[in-house]
């Protein structure tokens, strides 16, 4: 068994219930048991695509499944939430990025981890903090918290909706 942390984005349609449908997917698969969940953060988008704001979080996952094979369920999930490819880095209903996957270092045609944008995004830090603010990244020699602590200011992320539970998988208050 292996932890892993997956990053969730949604811009499209009703976003947080994307969020949701995609957890108790990922739960209810065979190989991956969801052990906590960040609190949900609203992002403005940035890069070349005029589109709605995110919604991001981070769970963390224990899982029998190699990377590819978690990466395939991860797809699967993502088209089977209407997931189109229309533009790259477009508005999308649902991304599913791997993260971390234990402290593993992939580098496949298919495959980076950790995920090369995680050190440069804060919508993934902040959430990723609350989970996990002492784990080192791998390839990077800091911890998520250290990285954190970079950044000048958080512009561009709010938090949205808390996770009062501590982590506990899926308690959301307002
Ligand atoms: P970004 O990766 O910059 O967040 P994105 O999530 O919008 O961009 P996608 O369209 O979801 O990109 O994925 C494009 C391809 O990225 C996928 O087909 C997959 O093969 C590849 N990929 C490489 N590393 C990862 C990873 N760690 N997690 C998910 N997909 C990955
Ligand atoms: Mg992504
Ligand atoms: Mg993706």
């Amino acid at each position: 068994m292996f932890k892993c942390y997956i990053g969730l984005g949604s811009n499209l349609g009703d976003r947080e219930g994307y969020l949701t449908q995609a957890i108790a997917r990922l739960d209810e698969h065979p190989g991956i048991r969801v052990l906590r969940c960040s609190s949900i953060y609203e992002t403005e988008p940035y890069g070349p695509v005029e589109q709605g704001d995110f919604l991001n979080m981070v769970v963390e996952i224990a899982t029998a499944l190699s990377p590819e094979a978690l990466l395939d369920a991860l797809q699967s999930i993502e088209n089977a939430l209407h997931r189109k490819r229309l533009v790259r880095w477009g508005p999308r209903t649902i991304d599913l990025d791997i993260l971390l996957y234990g402290d593993k270092m992939i580098e496949t045609e298919k495959l980076v981890v950790p995920h090369p944008e995680i050190a440069k995004r804060l919508f993934v830090l902040m959430p990723l903090n609350e989970l996990a603010p002492d784990l080192a990244i791998p390839g990077i020699g800091q911890t998520v918290g250290e990285r954190l602590k970079k950044f000048r200011s958080v512009k561009g992320v709010r938090l949205w909706k808390r996770n009062c539970g501590a982590g506990e998988f899926a308690p959301f208050e307002n």
